[in-house]
């Protein structure tokens, strides 16, 4: 039996061959809106779903179908579909699970912008989230009604330093018969692996670390395989005959690839959240060396989060990386290669100081992203988190003393001389 191969090897090769046509070692970018029929008969297989193939880039373009097995083996998944961006990717996990009057149970500690879109925007397809502190399972448990049909949290959650319980999450979810739905973004595979955990479904912003360069929005769903769509009759889409398919069972015949399936021939199809071939080569391209800099990130995280830790002008910081931290002790089970790079911390000087070392800071970069190799910071209270409440602001992490750091992978004592010049007038 030949070895497996392990992740630093899969995330080069995962999914990519030479190209069959020229012998193109890189994976080349098909920039292309259609493809050719063979003749009538093969377009007709490949319309009805009984043949794997080419159409139109809305549904499934070549460079963009390497990068979705490369990310589901990376994951552990079974399949993958690629989007254009992580909240599309979040939408298109919840089309085929939803409907009108339906609920999801979300973590309170969620990135800002995925708060928004429960709370407010997903209420227009008459859909509904309920937030709950995933630190209380009791809460969780209680929270979950005949009309849920999914949970669906952070693994290593946004802005916080927090890292959620999946293995108790994921206990509950399959004991409730709901599937999963984990947020990897920013623990990315090689930090933390939700299926492994009970996820069924693992999501990403693949604009932030997968890509890692800050070039292209994109966003993927990983799908398990593992949940059986079909038990508990609560997923008609997936387990219903479907009339655009002549009456086609999506999980009777595609088995565990159902929900990938389903995700390009219908949520594609007709959503159109559809992921560039251009988009797909600056996230290959980065995935390449995915650990190589997710280790710098972190090495660079920790020197940096100890080394705030220790200053007087700091209040508190926030990393799970450190002993001190609450969650400390899931690093090792949830994931045991580090806490993740993205912290925030509290500065002496509450909303006015956080402000002033905003604006004083030379390498770091005051932008709403994270992720990059480059150090990004935000102060959340202003920006990404100001539509919430001051309360909902303080549950998620996101007080208006707190600023959110995304650590590069620059030198880690030329990001400390930077936070301490503009600490020092920030503070003064
Ligand atoms: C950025 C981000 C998103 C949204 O992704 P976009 O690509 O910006 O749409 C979702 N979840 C997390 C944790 C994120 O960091």
């Amino acid at each position: 039996m030949t070895q497996p191969y392990g992740f630093a090897t899969l995330q080069i090769h995962a999914g990519s061959r030479p190209d069959p046509a020229t012998g193109a070692r890189q994976t080349p970018i098909y920039q292309t809106t259609a493809f050719v029929f063979r003749d009538a008969d093969h377009a007709a297989a490949l319309f009805n779903l009984q043949e794997v193939g080419y159409i139109y880039s809305r549904l499934t373009n070549p460079t963009v179908s390497v990068l979705q097995e490369r990310i589901a083996t990376l994951e552990g998944g079974a399949g993958a579909v690629c989007c254009s961006s992580g909240h599309a990717a979040q939408i298109m996990a919840l089309f085929p699970l939803m409907g009108p009057g339906r609920n999801i149970v979300a973590s309170t500690r969620l990135y800002g912008g995925t708060l928004t879109q429960f709370s407010q925007t997903i209420r227009r397809f008459g859909w509904s989230a309920k937030f709950v502190d995933f630190d209380d399972l009791a809460a969780l448990e209680s929270a979950i009604d005949d009309d849920t049909r999914a949970i669906f949290c952070e693994a290593i959650a946004n802005p916080g330093g927090y890292i959620t319980d999946l293995p108790a999450v994921g206990a509950l979810a399959d004991r409730m018969g709901l599937p999963l739905i984990v947020d990897n973004t920013t623990a990315t595979p090689w930090l933390c692996r939700p299926i492994e955990h009970g996820a069924t479904l693992v999501v990403h912003s693949t604009t932030k670390y997968l890509t890692g360069n800050g070039t292209v929005t994109g966003g993927a769903i990983v799908d398990s395989g593992h949940f059986n769509w079909s038990a508990s009759g609560k997923f008609p889409s997936l387990s219903a005959p479907e009339p655009a398919y002549h009456g086609l069972k999506f999980h009777e015949t595609f088995g565990p690839l159902a929900f990938t399936f389903h995700g390009i021939a219908v949520g594609l199809r007709d959503l159109g959240m559809t992921m560039n071939p251009q988009a797909a080569h600056y996230t290959l391209l980065g995935i390449e060396t995915l650990s190589l800099r997710m280790e710098r990130h972190v090495a660079n995280a920790e020197r940096i989060a100890r080394w705030l830790e220790a200053d007087p002008r700091i209040e508190s910081v926030t990393y799970a990386g450190l002993p001190s931290s609450p969650w400390h002790h899931r690093v090792a089970q949830v994931c045991p290669r580090g806490a993740g790079a993205l912290f925030t911390f509290a500065v002496r000087g509450g909303y006015e100081a956080c402000v002033r070392l905003v604006n004083n800071l030379n390498l770091f970069s005051h932008v709403a992203n994270l992720g990059d190799t480059r150090s990004l910071i935000i102060h959340p209270a202003s920006t990404t988190h100001r539509q919430l409440s001051p309360e909902a602001q303080r549950a998620a992490g996101a007080a208006p003393n707190v600023v959110r750091v995304s650590i590069g992978i620059e030198d880690a004592g030329d990001l400390i001389a930077d936070l301490d010049q503009a600490l020092a007038s920030a503070t003064a």
